[in-house]
C-alpha cells in the first residue's frame, strides 16, 4: 500500500441527514472509504445537518455504514456544532473586503440581467459595490423584511481548476457566492471548506453531481489560506429511466432491501457488481480488489428485484 501522503491526510463521507441512505449513496460512502484506506489515509465522517434534518436519519446512517463494513476516525463531526469556525472563516474574509451583504430576494437575482458570459443563475452582482446610502436603505429593506441580509463572497476570479481522479482537471465558474445566508444558516459551500480543511481532509470523494461545485469550493479554500484537496466524484445512480434514484424508486436503502430477506453482505454484493467485481461481501473486499482507475464513468442503473 503506498504510504500516508502526510501524517494528518484524509479522505470522508458527509451525509445529510435527512433520511436513509439508498444504494447509490452507500456505493459512494464505500468508495470515500476504499480510496481514504488504500492510500493510508484516515477517513472521517461529518453530518451535514445545518438544513433538512430528519429525526433519528443520523444514527440510522452510521448504523448502515458499519453494516457495510466502513469504520472511521476520532469522532463523528456535526456541522451544527462548528458555527465557531465558520464565524472565524467569514471573519478571516470580511477584514480583507472579500465579503458583502446582499439584500436581494431569490426572485430578484433570477430576474436580474445576467452579466454576459456568466453561467445561469449567476449572482449577477447587484449589492456588490453599493454606496454607503445604498447599504443603508437595504438594511432597511431587510428590516421591513424581518431577514438579514445575506453575506456572500467578493470573489477575485470568474473560473478556477480543480484536479479530479476520473475528470482529470476541471475548470469551473465561480461567482460571488453566498456564505451566510439570509437566515442566518450559514452556506453549504463555506461549511464544506471550513470542515474539510479542520479535518486534514484532502482527499474529497462524493457524487458527481458537486462536480460543478467543487471549483468555487477549492478557490474559497484558496482564499481562506487552506490547502485545495484534490477530488474524486463518483457518477451518480439512477433508476431505470434515466433519474436520479429517490427513495420513491421502491426499495432502494440498506433496511429496504434486509426486509426483502437480503443481507448486508447482498447489498456490498450489487455495489461491487457495480464495479465489475462479483462476489464482494464487505468493504473489506472491495477495498482489497477494486481498481480505482476502473470506475464506470456513466451512472449506475440500478436495476433490484421488487
Ligand atoms: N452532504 C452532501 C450530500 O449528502 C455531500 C456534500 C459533500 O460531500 O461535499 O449530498
Amino acid at each position: 500500500m503506498p504510504a500516508p501522503p502526510s501524517p494528518r491526510a484524509a479522505g470522508r463521507y458527509a451525509p445529510s441527514p435527512s433520511g436513509d441512505l439508498h444504494l447509490g449513496n452507500l456505493r459512494t460512502a464505500i468508495l470515500a472509504w476504499v480510496l481514504a484506506r488504500r492510500s493510508g489515509r484516515a477517513f472521517h465522517l461529518r453530518i451535514e445537518d445545518l438544513d433538512r434534518v430528519r429525526e433519528g436519519s443520523e444514527q440510522r446512517q452510521l448504523e448502515d455504514l458499519e453494516a457495510l463494513g466502513l469504520d472511521w476516525d476520532g469522532e463523528v463531526v456535526r456541522q451544527s456544532e462548528r458555527g465557531a469556525a465558520y464565524d472565524e472563516a467569514i471573519s478571516q474574509l470580511l477584514t480583507r473586503d472579500q465579503v458583502f451583504e446582499c439584500y436581494c430576494t431569490r426572485r430578484e437575482i433570477l430576474e436580474a440581467p445576467s452579466a454576459p458570459h456568466a453561467p445561469p443563475g449567476a449572482y449577477p452582482g447587484t449589492c456588490r459595490d453599493l454606496t454607503p446610502a445604498q447599504r443603508e436603505a437595504g438594511r432597511a429593506r431587510m428590516r421591513e423584511l424581518r431577514r438579514e441580509p445575506a453575506l456572500r463572497l467578493r470573489a477575485g476570479v470568474a473560473e478556477w481548476t480543480v484536479r479530479d481522479l476520473w475528470a482529470g482537471e476541471v475548470t469551473g465558474a465561480v461567482d460571488d457566492l453566498v456564505l451566510r445566508r439570509g437566515d442566518g444558516v450559514v452556506a453549504y459551500n463555506l461549511a464544506v471548506v471550513v470542515d474539510d480543511a479542520a479535518a486534514g481532509v484532502d482527499q474529497v470523494a462524493r457524487a458527481d453531481d458537486l462536480l460543478s461545485s467543487a471549483p468555487r469550493q477549492a478557490y474559497l479554500a484558496h482564499l481562506l489560506g487552506r490547502a485545495e484537496p484534490e477530488y474524486a466524484h463518483v457518477p451518480l445512480a439512477v433508476n431505470a429511466d434515466g433519474a436520479r434514484l429517490a427513495k420513491r424508486d421502491g426499495a432502494v436503502t440498506l433496511r429496504d432491501r434486509l426486509e426483502r430477506g437480503e443481507s448486508a453482505a447482498d447489498v456490498v454484493g450489487r455495489i461491487g457488481e457495480s464495479l465489475g467485481l462479483s462476489g464482494c461481501r464487505t468493504a473489506a473486499d472491495v477495498l482489497e480488489r477494486w481498481d480505482p482507475a476502473f470506475l464506470p464513468r456513466e451512472p449506475w442503473v440500478v436495476q433490484l428485484p421488487a
